[in-house]
């Protein structure tokens, strides 16, 4: 019986089942389309990165001796959609039988439930084989309640699949979670590690992309593309980390650098969400560095804690949440994105560092996407649908499950506070206090009115009086309505009037 098995671009796990043994009558296939790259408008590395990682996991399966039919984004037998594509390989090897990896994003495991629903032949989807959890786990354990709370979630998971623990159930050092640990600024030391990743030629995958008339943005530098391509550099990358960013990975794990723009993170995200590696082998090497004293335990807790905890806690909202999630507005935030979110020009030292190191790696830190970035879109009301967008775009990592819940849930709080107890917005002090970025910034820190006064400090305070009907009833927000309630009325006035001249002047700050 003729098989046809479709492996998705962020499928690309060589230790599936599916390859324990190679079969002549499997054909399994990948393809490059049009419809994954115009969804939404992509970073020029995210399409390189995945693309070059298909073509390299292709590769390897026919060096295995799988029977692999490859659909490279230009060919010209490339009818650019999953299921006409599908059409077209069944009919042409007479398949009886066709399997899917369960896809991660609602939008693919929609189209292929409904494609398989009028198949003429037998079909099956399999696990992807790579999450600790399943999609349902979070909706059955959280229920009905208002709150998702993740450290209830990722206590569960540390316990049964017995992740830094003692006696099978106590957490080791007493403590489930070091986060208060974890919140030092880098004063330039320790040095972070040269950047070892190796570069990549991609000059003939890109021009195939700017020659199927592929739209993007960002920079397309090979001295700026430098992503692991497929398991045994994922594995270095680990390794990498493991030695050089782990152990100081707790202490930084919130600070941001002018000096450095990876600091002590892993960059391993495109790697796991792309499935190279599994998140099992990452948590149990982090687990292995810190009982072997390379590195503290609140370092491997905090790292566990992002890939065993938030990671899969997300995961498991998306899957509740969807389709409906991604409509959620709970502030109706409206404004457009102003245009230096492509460019990364504006004299906010903050935004332009964040936004500026998107556009040339595809990439930011944690912080950076959630306290510039998103700090700023929620403070200044921008429509988090388009945020999502510009999100989902530009970075190397951002999968629809992983990246929507962190944006528009934890980052803009448009889901009404499900995933985060309050929102996460900050003046300028916090961002003082966590980077460098105010050193020599046109905006005075300081200063809350005025024509030089920091955008995020006036911005602040009127988000809260924006929405008080919405906020101030969150006991968690009480401390800042009485610092709000403190306030003169000139003061207030001021503040207000100066938030008004910066919403209406988005474009030029
Ligand atoms: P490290 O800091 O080294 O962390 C290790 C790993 O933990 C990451 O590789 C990642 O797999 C996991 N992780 C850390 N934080 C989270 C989190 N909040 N949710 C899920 N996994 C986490 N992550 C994505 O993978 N894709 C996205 O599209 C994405 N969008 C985000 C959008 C916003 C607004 C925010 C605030 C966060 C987003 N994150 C996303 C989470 C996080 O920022 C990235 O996972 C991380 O920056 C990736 O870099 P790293 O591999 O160096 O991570
Ligand atoms: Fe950002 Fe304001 Fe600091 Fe400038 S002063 S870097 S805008 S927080």
């Amino acid at each position: 019986m003729t098989t046809l098995r479709l492996i998705l671009g962020d499928q690309l796990n060589p230790l599936h089942s599916w390859f324990a043994q190679t079969d002549d009558e499997v054909i399994y296939t990948l393809m490059e389309i049009r419809q994954e790259t115009d969804y939404v408008l992509h970073h020029a590395q995210k399409i390189i990165g995945i693309f070059a990682a298909m073509r390299d996991f292709a590769q390897h399966l026919s060096a295995q001796g799988h029977r692999v039919h490859y659909l490279p984004i230009d060919d010209s037998g490339n009818r650019q959609s999953l299921t006409a594509n599908l059409d077209v390989l069944i009919t042409q090897y007479r398949v009886q039988h066709f399997e899917y990896q369960l896809p991660d994003e609602w939008r693919l495991d929609r189209q292929l439930c409904t494609y398989c629903q009028q198949l003429p032949i037998s079909s099956r989807a399999c696990d992807s084989e790579h999450f600790y959890s399943q999609r349902e786990e979070a909706a059955e354990l959280f229920g009905s309640r208002p709150h998702w709370l993740m450290e209830m979630f990722y206590r569960r998971m540390r316990v049964r699949h017995g992740v830094l623990l003692e006696d099978n159930q106590r957490p080791i050092g007493g403590q489930w979670n070091f986060d208060h640990d974890n919140r030092k600024a880098w004063p330039g030391t320790p040095a972070v590690a040269a950047d070892t990743r190796p570069r990549h030629d991609h000059s003939a995958i890109w021009q195939s992309i700017v020659a199927a008339g592929v739209n993007s943005f960002g920079t397309a530098d090979a001295d700026d593309f430098r992503w692991p391509l497929n398991r045994a550099k994922a594995l270095q990358q680990l390794e990498a980390f493991i030695a050089d960013g782990l152990p100081q990975f707790g202490d930084f794990q919130d600070a941001m650098s002018r000096r450095s723009w990876r600091l002590f993170h892993s960059l391993l995200s495109f790697a796991l969400n792309t499935k190279m590696l599994n998140p099992r082998e990452v948590v149990e090497r982090a687990e292995q560095a810190y009982r072997q004293g390379h590195a503290p335990l609140a370092a491997a807790e905090g790292f566990i804690r992002q890939i065993l905890g938030w990671r899969e806690y997300v995961r498991g909202v998306y899957w509740a949440r969807m389709p409906d999630y991604a409509t959620h507005n709970y502030f109706g935030h409206a404004r457009p994105l102003p245009a230096w979110f492509w460019t990364g020009e504006t004299r906010m030292n903050c935004l332009a560092a964040a936004i500026g190191q998107s556009l040339q790696y595809a990439y930011a830190h944690h912080i950076q996407r959630l306290m510039v970035i998103g700090n700023f879109t929620l403070l200044a009301g921008l429509a988090p649908e388009a945020v999502h967008r510009w999100y989902l775009g530009v970075y190397i990592d951002a999968f629809e499950w992983v990246e929507l819940p962190n944006t528009l849930g934890m980052s803009q709080f448009a889901d009404g506070g499900l995933l985060a107890t309050k929102p996460y917005v900050s003046s300028a002090a916090y961002i003082d206090r966590m980077s460098d970025y105010c050193k020599g910034c046109h905006y005075d820190k300081k200063a809350r009115s005025g024509e030089r006064a920091c955008p995020f400090n006036a911005l602040y305070w009127d988000f809260f009086i924006r929405h008080r009907d919405k906020l101030n009833h969150n006991p968690r927000l009480s401390m800042v309505y009485r610092n709000l309630d403190r306030f003169a009325a000139a003061e207030l006035k001021a503040i207000t009037q100066r938030a008004e001249t910066v919403l209406e002047d988005l474009p030029g700050l």
